[in-house]
């Protein structure tokens, strides 16, 4: 499984931050904390789009000023970005809040004052019985009562105001929070959506007393097909296969890309057999199309994946079940690849080499 997150926090990590330090040093650039993640990105992911990036910058001779990176921080780092939106959506609730709140208690003032009118004018009539003095009061009155109702007016549009601004916010939140669980070039969840819901499925399974089982896919030879073809033709091939997972993966199963080609599927309450057949109809599917490269309509001939699953162990950990259908992966690949294998096949054909 290659994840940036988990290489950083991996037994490499000391290794990969020496190296993003030479990198920086030898291409003169300054080790900012920013610029410290950037170049610990570069390394741990050498394919990914930011070191794609970083190196076409390289090559450009382009300085490192702090822009720069601040933009790539933004553009690649997807953390940082998700910070800085949430924040901004934070401030402008506070904002929003702030200003009803004032809003609120001009109103109260003011009916407050209305009341004390109101006081004195009971008193000035209790006071003065000529019809002079009652006419003033009462003209005074209707001028207090117009205020006050437009004053209540102006609250009211200002609350319905309000009201819309904050559910802007809360869609906006709702769709940053999307874009944080979701991969960008497939749209298919990413990893840490999956590792969510992979936690929720097997509590539930622990609840309900019933079977989950987990696949694990990788494209075949993949890194050949980039070298051949190049990364984005890759890409477009890693939307493709994701396109045929995602169609078999309706609710209440559920797909995610895993990293770079690798995908993992769960199927909750479904029998190991129907999971085998479901990962067979998308070995087949996938190894029997012809790609084409979009651009030149160029032949790129076929592609394969391997899978590998596993049924969930009584109170089996997620750590461990992912394991198995990482064996059971590994088996498909060393035996040819193109290949299906549960992760009970692998543990068998282990045993008995
Ligand atoms: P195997 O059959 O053993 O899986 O071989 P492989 O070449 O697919 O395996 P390996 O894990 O060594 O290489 C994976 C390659 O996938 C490395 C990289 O070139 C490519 N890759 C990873 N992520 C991406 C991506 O986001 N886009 C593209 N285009 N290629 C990627
Ligand atoms: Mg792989
Ligand atoms: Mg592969």
């Amino acid at each position: 499984m290659s994840d940036v997150e988990t290489t950083l926090r991996g037994p490499e990590a000391y290794k990969i931050a020496r190296r993003a330090l030479d990198l920086m040093e030898r291409h003169q650039v300054w080790p900012t904390a920013l610029n410290f993640e950037l170049w610990t990105h570069f390394v741990a992911d050498p394919d990914g789009a930011l070191a794609r990036e970083l190196t076409r910058l390289i090559s450009l001779g382009e300085p490192m000023t702090e822009i720069i990176s601040e933009e790539l921080a933004a553009a690649y780092l997807p953390k940082a970005r998700l910070n800085e939106q949430i924040r901004d959506a934070g401030d402008l609730l506070s904002k929003e809040l702030a200003s009803v709140s004032q809003a609120i208690q001009n109103a109260q003032k003011s009916n407050a004052a209305f009341g004390k009118q109101l006081d004195g004018a009971t008193k000035d009539l209790n006071a003065n019985a000529d019809v002079g003095a009652i006419k003033s009061v009462v003209t005074s009155l209707a001028q207090a009562t117009r205020r006050v109702h437009k004053e209540n007016q102006s609250l009211e549009a200002r609350l319905a105001e309000s009201t819309a601004e904050v559910d802007r916010l809360r869609e906006h939140l709702e769709q940053v929070r999307r874009d944080a669980t979701t991969d960008g070039l497939t749209n298919l969840a990413n990893r840490k959506a999956f590792d969510e819901e992979l936690d929720r499925a097997c509590a539930e399974g622990d609840e309900a007393g019933s079977s989950l089982c987990l696949a694990v896919l990788d494209i075949d030879h993949f890194k050949g097909f980039n070298d051949t073809w190049g990364h984005q033709t890759g890409d477009q091939v890693i939307r493709y296969v994701a396109s045929v997972i995602g169609r078999v993966a309706a609710m209440p199963r559920f797909a995610a890309r895993y990293g770079g080609e690798e995908f993992a599927m769960i199927f909750p309450r479904e029998s190991a057999a129907i999971v085998a057949s479901c990962l067979e109809e998308i070995r087949v599917e996938v190894s029997s199309r012809t790609l084409k490269r979009r651009s030149t309509n160029e032949d790129l001939g076929t592609i394969t994946i391997s899978s590998g699953f596993a049924e969930r162990a009584r109170d089996e950990s997620s750590h461990s079940l992912m394991e198995r259908a990482d064996a059971a992966l590994y088996a498909s690949k060393r035996s040819g690849r193109n290949k299906v294998s549960s992760a009970a096949d692998a543990a068998a054909s282990a045993n008995a080499a």
